[in-house]
């Protein structure tokens, strides 16, 4: 039997306060629901928070474009001011799953969970994002620590993702045909100060690739990383593609997402 109480929050301050015990929160269920469902998780009492005001949305300044913890995939591909500030986002976010998990699945969601083949860890790592959760400011750098585990403590609740705005930026992603979780994907954003590359799908944890971030820093085109070579040690190896071809792959994604840049 699977038992538990079911809880609705209206403020974050409730839904933190709920959250003792063998609680969770619940944003758009599109893991949670399955995790509960085949036995792989159990909890005490899930905690709603798609009903609390002020978690969804988006807000553009020059500098930063911050998207609410509840704000699901659809609407930031959707979304004009994502698309004029960031285009790579909405790329990024139009290409996760399908139109059922886009329109219930939320950015929250999806990088408290950190799953080693998601789109967006990479979008917070390439964009220098800082997660904004009910008890501080958490650099992208470290929030992503092991397979889906992340720096959030318990009880702690994601409130937005704030992402800086590049000078250029793009997402290229080899998907797996049938979930469209990324075989490999690989995020380029050129900041202000610095260049970043951010892989996904390709290790336990999204990484930061400081071989492409150096060659592409003097030299911020496809051709720089014509001679670069991509270790495939330690690299994921599975029913969709062995680890040398993860590795193949990283630079074919690189040069694509540098060539929409
Ligand atoms: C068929 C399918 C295909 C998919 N394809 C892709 C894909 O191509 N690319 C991709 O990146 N993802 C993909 N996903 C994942 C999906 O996009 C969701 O983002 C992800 O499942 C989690 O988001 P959610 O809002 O549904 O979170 P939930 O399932 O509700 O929660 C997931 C976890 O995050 C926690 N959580 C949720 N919100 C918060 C918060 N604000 N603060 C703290 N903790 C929180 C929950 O407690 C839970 O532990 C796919 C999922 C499915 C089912």
């Amino acid at each position: 039997m699977k038992t538990f109480n079911f809880k609705s929050a209206t403020s974050t301050k409730e839904a933190t306060k709920m959250a003792t015990g063998r609680a969770t929160f619940l944003a758009g269920g599109m893991t949670l629901i399955p995790a509960i469902k085949l036995r792989l998780a159990a909890y005490s009492d899930i905690i709603n928070i798609k009903k609390i005001k002020g978690l969804s949305g988006i807000k553009v300044s020059s500098k930063s474009l911050r998207i609410g913890a509840t704000t699901t995939h659809s609407t930031v591909a959707a979304s004009k001011e994502v698309g004029k500030s960031i285009p790579s986002l909405a790329v990024l976010a139009e290409g996760i799953g399908d139109p059922q998990v886009r329109n219930r699945g939320t950015i929250g969601g999806s990088i408290a969970n950190n799953d080693p083949a998601a789109d967006y860890p990479s979008a917070c790592l390439a964009l220098n994002a800082t997660i904004h959760t009910s008890k501080r400011k958490i650099p992208a750098d470290k929030f992503f620590k092991g397979m889906f585990e992340t720096d959030l403590k318990k009880g702690e609740l994601i409130e937005a993702v704030e992402f800086e705005v590049p000078e250029k930026s793009a997402y290229a992603k080899f998907p797996n045909p049938a979930s469209r979780y990324a075989v490999v994907g690989v995020y380029v954003a050129k900041l202000k100060k610095e260049i970043r590359v951010a892989v996904t799908g390709v290790q336990s944890c999204v990484f930061r690739c400081k071989k492409l971030e150096d060659a592409l820093t003097s030299n911020f085109s496809s051709s720089a990383i014509d001679n670069i070579s991509i270790s495939s040690k330690g690299f994921n190896a599975d029913i969709h593609a062995s680890a040398e071809y993860r590795s193949h792959l990283v630079k074919v994604m690189a040069k694509r997402a540098i060539g929409s840049c």
